[in-house]
């Protein structure tokens, strides 16, 4: 397996009220395609500025990362947009859907940025959203969907693109546990059936319980590597 992110000696700082934070302090990583990772740590430890430098989200103040072959120290804004659209599918905590459109139109979003014609759209996300078990509610607006679907098809969004690399940021915070194992399970699987690299960002033991590599991070630093 070859390194699908590479990170030595990232740096990431805020300004709060003239206190500087440093969110990541000297952060090195590598992660191997195909792995299935999840960075845990609690509350303000870094996990959301880490994803966010994976990303292209946020840039490091010092450090190098390359990511999916793209070195994003040194691309520039118009090549980390093309990289977000391309190479990398997001989840996030808050699902993201568009709370008016329809579930196949939210699977299909990243699809549309892209420019593919609709009715090519519509195939892949209605075969996006049977793959996360939402066959039969294509149609249903997001905002009719429990949290557990709407999840599910962010998840589904995230793959329409066919990404290398699926980036999570907390994605059972909102979900109940049986949800949130059942979410998981699917992410788990679809790591194993498609080999798409995920790296989740998590302090929920039901999520930390499936990782194949687990990085815990303290006050910006990574302190345990652990892998099963
Ligand atoms: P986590 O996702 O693990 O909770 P974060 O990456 O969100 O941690 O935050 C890491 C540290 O950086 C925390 O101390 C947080 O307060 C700080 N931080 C994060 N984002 C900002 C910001 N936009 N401005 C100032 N400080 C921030
Ligand atoms: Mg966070």
């Amino acid at each position: 397996m070859s390194a699908i992110v590479q990170a030595e000696g990232l740096v990431k700082r805020y300004r709060a009220g003239g206190e500087e934070v440093r969110a990541l302090d000297h952060v090195d990583l590598a992660i191997a395609r195909g792995d299935f990772v999840v960075i845990a740590g609690r509350s303000g430890s870094g996990k959301t500025t880490l994803l966010n430098l994976l990303g292209a989200l946020d840039a490091p103040d010092a450090g190098k990362l390359v990511v999916a072959g793209m070195d994003l120290v040194q691309a520039d804004e118009a090549a980390r947009a093309h990289f977000r659209l391309w190479r990398v599918g997001f989840v996030f905590q808050a699902y993201n859907l568009i709370r008016a459109l329809s579930a196949w139109e939210n699977a299909a979003f990243v699809l549309e940025l892209r420019g593919v014609p609709k009715k090519e759209r519509k195939k892949i996300a209605f075969a996006m959203l049977a793959r996360v078990g939402l066959a039969g509610m294509e149609m249903r607006r997001a905002d009719e969907l429990s949290g557990g679907q709407q999840q599910r098809v962010a998840v589904a969004r995230a793959l329409a693109a066919k990404p290398e690399l699926v980036l999570a940021d907390e994605p059972t915070a909102n979900l109940d546990r049986g949800n949130a194992e059942s979410l998981v399970r699917l992410m788990r699987q679809l790591n194993e059936e498609e080999g798409i690299t995920f790296i989740l960002a998590s302090h929920d033991p039901t999520v930390m319980a499936e990782a194949r590599t687990l990085i815990t991070l303290e006050d910006g630093r990574i302190v345990a590597t652990e892998s099963r």
